[in-house]
Formats: C-alpha cells, sequence, structure tokens
C-alpha cells in the first residue's frame, strides 16, 4: 500500500495568507509560523501515519511478549533522551573559546566561503540528499542523533555535544534514520513527495523510536541494550550509520551545551587532544560540569 504523503501548503494563523511549507514567516504579516522542519511533522498525515506505525509496532511488541520492553524504551525515550551534536574538536575548540561563535552547518559554511566544499562526490551527494528532504531551507539545518547518553554517532567528529533540550525542542524535528540512508533506502528522487509517518516533532520522538525498533527488541533486554540500538555506528564511514537523525532549525552557541565528552575508547590524535582540552577548559570554566 503506497504511503500517505505530506502536504505542501499552511495558511498563515494571523492574516490567512497562504504559507508555503518552506517559509517560516508569513511573507504577509511575518508572523513567526515555527520552524517548517517542525510544522511538517505536525501535519494531519503525518501524525496520522505515525500514530498508525506506532500502534501496529506496539501490537508486534506485544504479540512476541515484549509489551513490557516497549513500554519501559517507549518512557526511557520521552523522558531521558536528547540531542548530540559531535564536531570535530577543532570546532568545539572554536565554539567554547570564542563567546559570538555559533555552529553551522555545511551549506552556510560553504555559502559563506568559509570553508571548500567536500570532494566533488560527497559534495553532490550532500546537495542531493538536503535537497530533497528541505529543499531551499536545507540552509538553515544543523544536524545531531537522539540519544540516551552524551554521545552521538563517532563519524561525524570525536566531540560529543549534548544540548539542553530546553534551547532546541521547539525547533527541532526528527527522522527515522540519518538523511542519507533514508534517501537511499526510500528511493527519494527530485520531485518525489516525503513518505509520511517516518519523522516527528519532539513530543513524538518516543513514536518514532518505538515504531522502528519494536523488532529488534526481545525479553529481558534493559538500557544498556537500548542504548546500542539507537545508534549503529562502526566509528568510520557514515554510510554504515543508522540512528534517528535531530535536525535543528538553525544553529546555536556553545550556552546550549550542557554536557561535552570525547568519543569512548578512541584515542585522539595530538593536536585534537589540545583542542579538546582547551574546549573542555572553557566548558568547566563556564559552569559546566564534566564525568
Ligand atoms: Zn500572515
Amino acid at each position: 500500500m503506497a504511503s500517505p504523503v505530506l502536504s505542501s501548503q499552511d495558511t498563515c494563523s494571523v492574516c490567512g495568507a497562504p504559507l508555503e511549507a518552506t517559509m517560516r514567516h508569513c511573507p504577509t504579516c511575518r508572523t513567526d509560523a515555527g520552524a517548517p522542519n517542525v510544522r511538517r511533522c505536525r501535519t494531519d498525515e503525518n501524525l496520522k501515519a505515525l500514530a498508525a506505525r506506532f500502534d501496529d509496532a506496539q501490537a508486534r511488541a506485544s504479540a512476541s511478549g515484549c509489551a513490557k520492553e516497549f513500554s519501559d524504551l517507549a518512557d526511557m525515550v520521552e523522558n531521558k533522551s536528547g540531542v548530540v551534536v559531535a564536531m570535530p574538536a577543532q570546532v568545539a575548540m572554536a565554539l567554547f573559546q570564542d563567546p559570538n561563535s555559533l555552529y553551522t552547518n555545511y551549506e552556510q559554511l560553504v555559502g559563506a566561503n568559509v570553508r571548500k566544499p567536500a570532494d566533488f562526490d560527497n559534495d553532490r551527494q550532500r546537495c542531493g540528499t538536503v535537497g530533497v528532504l528541505f529543499g531551499s531551507y536545507a540552509k538553515h539545518i544543523a544536524y545531531g542523533a537522539l540519544s540516551l547518553t552524551e554521545e552521538g554517532s563517532p563519524t561525524y567528529g570525536d566531540v560529543h555535544c549534548r544540548l539542553r533540550s530546553v534551547t532546541i525542542d521547539k525547533r527541532t524535528s526528527f527522522l527515522v534514520t540519518n538523511s542519507y540512508r533514508f534517501v537511499r533506502d526510500y528511493s527519494i528522487v527530485a520531485g518525489d513527495k516525503l513518505p509520511a509517518g517516518y519523522m516527528a516533532c519532539w513530543n513524538h520522538r518516543h513514536s518514532l523510536v518505538l515504531a522502528k525498533l519494536a523488532d529488534r527488541l526481545s525479553t529481558g533486554q534493559t538500557e544498556s541494550d537500548w542504548l546500542v540500538l539507537l545508534i549503529q555506528s562502526d566509528g568510520k564511514d557514515r554510510q554504515n550509520d543508522d540512528f534517528v537523525e535531530a535536525q535543528i532549525y538553525e544553529g546555536f552557541d556553545r550556552n546550549a551545551i550542557e554536557s561535552m565528552v570525547a568519543t569512548t575508547g578512541k584515542i585522539l590524535k595530538k593536536a585534537d587532544k589540545m583542542f579538546f582540552k582547551l574546549a573542555i577548559s572553557e566548558f568547566k570554566r563556564l559552569g559546566g560540569t564534566t564525568k
């Protein structure tokens, strides 16, 4: 059966003017309609499709004797999960050394001529992927992973910054897996409608996780098993990553960061060790606590 698809247009709640799904502000009265990536998750089509996927997952888990694990994991994600952005140590240092520094995404850095594009094949893949997912507002989206710990995906950098939920909960959406994998697995090409039920706003992130992981539950599993299921990575190749991707509308400054750790078990290069040390010392000076 074909998945329902997402609608592409809203109406401004203040002046009634048509509001394209890509726009944050009403073009007529400039009312802030909220982050477009979050609005897209709250369409009837997406909410209904996500609820149906969650209900199906719950029924399957119950049938296989995992009703308790299903409900424990749902509670844990709802109450304990947050967003971790992994970044190179040098980026973390820059963020902490300069109070005016902002975490910005690839598109903005390349657009501002601050960094060079990645090699041609990677640059094309990146631009193509974010283009089919977000269109012109891709330049506003920063990426992280939904995590139950202080660590995200190590393929994005050695330093993991968990963000204070209050700073991002209204502007963050979640995708069932990382963008590259999603576009590939669902064979989405330019012009295709996106399938509904595979993305969620903050308050429904547990539904997205359970719909995804229900078939991987088994009796007797606990938190330590679920941490591994939630973020899968070989630490080397992003193509092999599988995690629930957090898509944050606009970046953040150092005040959004509540914890900072280096990738567990990895020995950092000498320069990265120094960058991390500088970032951590500034983080602590500002009142941050580390393990
Ligand atoms: Zn308006």
